[in-house]
């Protein structure tokens, strides 16, 4: 008789428990799992793919207005947003599905309801009991919302995927990700848009070439921007409006305020405490490179252990911590080249250093750059630029950054991301051909330096 019910407990399954707990089924782990709210977690349900949909949703705007230059002539059509919102919601319960079916198919046993640990190897799921050797906490997080008078009128990008009806007038608070991403979309599906940002630019610590253009990308998708901005208060009105005052004292009215302000670790009233897990300040929980927490038999990763709380990584993290708990493996997770995109418009892509950083890790660099507007811009007369950026180390001649901000950076950065991993130069892609005419071939086509360091 096995001494536990499981040899591992996953609270949670977004993207990074899922994965680990399909994982260590097959390397021969009894799994079981538990999820209180969404199969398939944060991104699935309330966060990359949703956006990405409303992003696809957003841009037809551009492309109505854009086809008249190339010979389409029609007017440009209304959005029906409850017809992007039911479509949106229907892949994601196909998602939600499929999410299901791939625990299932790995042998695992799953248990919907929200998961607490009542003591150091036994997990309550309302009135169930079920006890695991190793557990794994897979939480994810939470909207972070800031605490001022009115907070209760501030939304959060759950809120705003699950609007039945497209507001009148939004204000979106934050520089960062979610920021920057929603009102593009509110603005692309004609929602008139204020950014508001405490700060002097956006996107603080992407590379300062890409934050000098994003607000003029921001401005150019008819967004209001307001920088050095700060939010005192938020009050309801008699017409049902929601009355922001800013730190300067003006007042403005708005019928949705969405907070992106950052996302916290989910890990409160998990039983953590009393176990003496420890965590940081913000509640993330402190693990080893074997995402070990101080219980050695209890495990976190993803979100709530707060290092990129990014899709991609969990899954990665989730990968090693399953190899090495179940297979002998002495894998470690390497941070160094994550890409990243802001699905903005256009969208920001970057992998590897920064100028700045570069330079603060004591490189000496050689700066590329190309600042152009997009071929096909050229018949739309859009004021759209894009911008690709390369940081070399002079000495070596590696390549330690590539930035982009424009049309499909995203997927651009992806493949450009793999031949950084595989160590390229700026020799190396010199001798790389170009495909023709794209934007990418810039990467590949930059002669001479802009700056050097
Ligand atoms: P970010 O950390 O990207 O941005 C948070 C923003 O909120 C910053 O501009 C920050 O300002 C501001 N802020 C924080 N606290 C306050 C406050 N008290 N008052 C006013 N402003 C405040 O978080 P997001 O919420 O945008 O996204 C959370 C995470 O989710 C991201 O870090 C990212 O890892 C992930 N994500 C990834 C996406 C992608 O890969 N495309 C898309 C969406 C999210 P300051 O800069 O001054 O600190």
């Amino acid at each position: 008789m096995a001494a536990f019910d499981f040899d591992l407990f996953v609270l949670g399954v977004g993207s990074g428990g899922v994965r680990a707990a399909r994982m260590s089924a097959g390397y021969g782990a009894r799994v079981a799992t538990a999820e209180a709210v969404h199969m398939g977690g944060t991104c699935v349900n309330v966060g990359c793919i949703p956006k990405k949909l409303y992003v696809y949703g957003a841009h037809f705007a551009a492309d109505f207005e854009d086809a008249r230059a190339y010979g389409w002539d029609a007017p440009i059509p209304d959005i029906d947003w409850a017809t992007l919102k039911r479509n949106k919601d229907v892949e994601i319960k196909r998602l939600n599905g499929i999410y299901g079916g791939l625990l299932d198919q790995a042998g695992v046993t799953h248990f919907d309801g929200r998961a607490v640990l009542v003591d150091a190897h036994t997990v309550a799921i309302g009135e169930k009991r079920v006890t695991a050797e190793k557990i794994l906490v897979a939480t994810g997080s939470k909207p972070f919302v800031q605490d001022i008078p009115g907070k209760e009128y501030l939304s959060t990008s759950d809120d705003a995927f699950a609007l039945e009806t497209l507001p009148r007038r939004v204000l979106v608070l934050g520089g960062g990700y979610i920021a920057v991403e929603f009102a593009g979309i509110f603005a692309g599906l004609g929602v008139e848009t204020t950014l508001a940002y405490r700060g002097p630019k956006l996107l603080r610590g992407f590379d300062e070439d890409i934050r000098d253009m994003m607000d003029a990308a921001v401005q150019h998708q008819g967004i209001k921007l307001s920088l050095n901005t700060t939010l005192n208060s938020v009050q309801r009105v008699a017409s049902g409006a929601l009355s922001a005052e800013f730190a300067d004292g003006s007042k403005t009215e708005f019928d949705f305020i969405l907070a992106a302000t950052g996302r916290t670790p989910n890990s409160a009233d998990l039983g953590l405490e009393a176990l003496g897990v420890a965590m940081s300040d913000n509640g993330a929980i402190i693990v080893d490179q074997d995402f070990r927490t101080s219980v050695p038999h209890i495990y976190a990763l993803g979100d709530v252990i707060d290092r990129f709380q990014l899709t991609p990584v969990a899954i990665k993290e989730a990968m090693v911590f399953a190899a090495n708990a179940f297979a002998g493996g002495k894998q470690s997770m390497n941070y160094d080249l994550i890409a990243t995109a802001v699905f903005c418009q256009p969208n920001v892509g970057v992998v590897g250093l920064t100028e700045k950083e570069a330079q603060d890790a004591g490189h000496k660099t050689q700066i590329f750059r190309s600042k152009f507007r997009p071929l096909k811009h050229t018949l739309t007369g859009r004021n759209e630029q894009s911008l690709m950026k390369l940081v070399v180390d002079a000495e070596s001649d590696r390549v330690l950054g590539i930035h982009m901000i424009g049309a499909e950076a995203g997927e651009i950065i992806q493949g450009f991301a793999a031949a950084m991993t595989a160590g390229v130069t700026k020799a190396q892609l010199d001798q790389t051909v170009g495909i023709h005419p794209t934007a990418a071939e810039e990467f590949v086509t930059m002669r001479e330096p802009v700056a050097q360091a």
